[in-house]
Parts: C-alpha cells; sequence; structure tokens
C-alpha cells in the first residue's frame, strides 16, 4: 500500500515557474463522454487543513472539486488527501477518471 500510494503523487503537477504555486493542477477524464478536463485547485479556497485521524495516515489537506466539462452535464466529484508538501496521500474519483 506505501508503494502505491507514492506513485499516486505524479498526477499533480506544479506550474511552471513557481514552487510556491497557488494552484495544483490535474486531468480528469469524463465517464460519459471522454472529454479530458483540466483542473485547478486553489490551495486557498479549495484546500482544506485536516488533522491526524481525520484522513489517512500522512494525510494534512483535503480537497473535494465538483467538475463539469463542457461537452455534457455529467458531474465529476474528487476527493484527495494531500500530505504536507501537496503530495497526493489519496485519491478517489466519481463519474470520471484520473488522467496519469
Ligand atoms: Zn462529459
Amino acid at each position: 500500500m506505501g508503494s502505491f500510494l507514492k506513485n499516486l503523487k505524479k498526477i499533480f503537477t506544479e506550474p511552471a515557474g513557481s514552487s510556491k504555486s497557488n494552484f495544483i493542477t490535474f486531468k480528469v477524464k469524463c465517464s460519459k463522454c471522454g472529454e479530458e478536463i483540466e483542473v485547478k485547485a486553489r490551495s486557498t479556497s479549495d484546500i482544506s487543513r485536516i488533522y491526524e485521524g481525520e484522513g489517512p495516515s500522512g494525510a494534512a489537506f483535503f480537497l473535494r472539486k465538483e467538475v463539469l466539462g463542457k461537452k455534457c452535464n455529467n458531474l465529476i466529484y474528487i476527493t484527495v488527501y494531500l500530505g504536507s508538501n501537496f503530495n497526493v496521500v489519496s485519491r478517489d474519483i466519481t463519474g470520471g477518471n484520473f488522467i496519469d
């Protein structure tokens, strides 16, 4: 399980030019129409601090976001737990898939 979770951090890419970006971006694919959607999560408004015991081991932040593409009305829900360096600890998605 440990190495599996470490691999998940690859989905997050930091925008070039800043190591202190306020955004975390990743891509999802709509399960209904196949549209690929880039999601930008704001570290200030979309991500909440959590405390030990509230999430998976090592999680320090929690992100939940609804994603709506342009091609259909299928709502995609993503839930991501992040570590203290905004590394991905655990992730879940409904209505679509993460694109690695
Ligand atoms: Zn769609």
